[in-house]
């Protein structure tokens, strides 16, 4: 099998102040391709290293690609490291140079001196053109060997890559991956129901993924036997499957409200606007999503409409979380509301544990509220398996 290595270069990436998810997006993208990637790198902006380490990459890979490390401050060392890997001198580009300089010319700026280190390229490189950034490209082409050396910015990277990626003539591969998105179904029940089919050795591989909008099964391997899979494995989790591949909560719920000409309210206590925040990422909420209220306080559900008979007895309770609902579609005139009470932590609140959630519904279909506990979780993941729970209650409440 063909090996693909690819490196995210930058210090900022071993610390964490920025999370490498390059390496792992270009994974993503090969993954239909003949090529084997057993690990990702990341490295720091050390010259040394980093090219240490390409002289070894380039004995057995069939293609490298690196993200970052192409900027114009003496810390960018990818385009040196390339170059001492490959004993290749640097030389600046002329016609680099000049199209830098429009570019700024073109933004009403002066080219920094430092910029130039941006057009200087190795022989055996061509230009990657980089039409959102100052930092080009580079792509080495030899026998057997691609380089390819990516600006860090996805924004940047992403269209020069999927023009680059078929020119590269990798190898294709019969490779097909099939997800179910499950909810109400803990990893442990799904490996029960399906386990026969976590131990079979063959052409497809089942996996499962915890996220927080429920589980993920992952079907994997040759396209045929992938379909096969996936049809014996529906009808075990079918009442539990939500969505399919791509497919989004509120993208799904967006979609079906909007097909059929209902709209939505939220009424959110521990999720913050998180829900709303979620509802909104859909181009096209605004057909669908009416808005919400964060109510916060006791006082703030009270001004929403919660009854104070209602607030007296607790706002962690279902009739709270109902109370909300209803008011919220009252209030906006929508035809469905969520609303979500609980407790984020980290103390418990109202004598209730930490991970008490309460979904309220309100609609024509719907009613009343769900009670979730959410194991040992931190306050960020409750608040987002609260937001994520609403949207998939509301979506498996809706009549299809
Ligand atoms: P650089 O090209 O190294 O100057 O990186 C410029 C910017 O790109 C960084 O500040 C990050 O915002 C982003 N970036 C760089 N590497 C990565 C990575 N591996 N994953 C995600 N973002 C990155
Ligand atoms: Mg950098």
């Amino acid at each position: 099998m063909l090996l693909a290595e690819i490196i995210g270069v930058g210090t900022e990436l071993i610390y964490g102040e920025t999370f490498d998810s390059n390496t792992a997006e270009i994974a993503r993208s090969l993954r239909g391709y003949g090529l084997e990637i057993t690990r990702t790198l990341r490295f720091a902006d050390e010259l040394p290293a980093l090219s240490g380490q390409l002289k070894e990459s380039l004995s057995r890979c069939r293609l490298i690609v690196l993200s970052g490390g192409l900027g114009p401050t003496p810390d960018d060392i990818t385009r040196e490291a390339i170059a001492e890997a490959l004993c290749e001198p640097m030389e600046p580009d002329p016609s680099m140079v000049q199209a830098i300089q429009a570019r700024f010319a073109s933004m009403g700026r002066q080219m920094h001196e430092s910029n130039l280190k941006q057009a200087m390229k190795i022989p055996s490189a061509s230009w990657l053109e980089n039409p959102r950034g100052t930092a080009p490209g580079w792509w080495v082409h030899k026998e057997n060997l691609d380089i390819v050396a990516l600006p860090g910015p996805p924004a940047e990277w992403r269209p020069m890559w999927e023009e680059l990626l078929p020119k590269l003539l990798l190898p294709a591969k019969n490779y097909r991956q099939k997800s179910f998105k499950t909810y109400g179904l803990g990893e442990s029940q799904i490996v029960q129901v399906l386990g026969g089919f976590f131990r079979r050795q063959g052409p497809a591989e089942v996996g499962t993924y915890a996220k927080s909008h429920g589980v993920d099964v992952v079907i994997r391997g040759e396209p045929q036997a992938v379909s096969q899979l996936a049809d014996s494995i529906r009808p075990l989790i079918a009442a539990n499957i939500w969505g399919e591949d791509a497919d989004t909560p509120q993208g799904l719920l967006v979609a079906r409200l909007a097909k059929a000409g209902q709209t939505l309210a939220t009424a959110e206590s521990l999720s913050g606007g998180m829900l709303g925040s979620l509802l909104t990422q859909v181009p096209g909420a605004s057909q669908v999503y009416l808005g919400g209220m964060v109510c916060y306080t006791r006082e703030a559900k009270a001004f929403l409409g919660v009854p104070q008979g209602v607030l007296e007895k607790g706002t962690v309770s279902p009739e709270c979380a109902q109370a909300m609902a209803e008011a919220a579609a009252r209030g906006l005139g929508a035809t469905y509301a969520l609303a979500t009470t609980g407790v984020a932590g980290p103390e418990e609140l109202e004598g209730q544990p930490v991970g008490t959630v309460y979904i309220g519904f309100a609609g024509p279909s719907l009613g009343g509220a769900k009670r979730f506990r959410f194991p040992a979780s931190t306050r960020e993941l409750v608040r987002e398996r609260a937001s994520y729970a609403a949207l998939t209650l509301l979506l498996a409440g809706l009549v299809p």
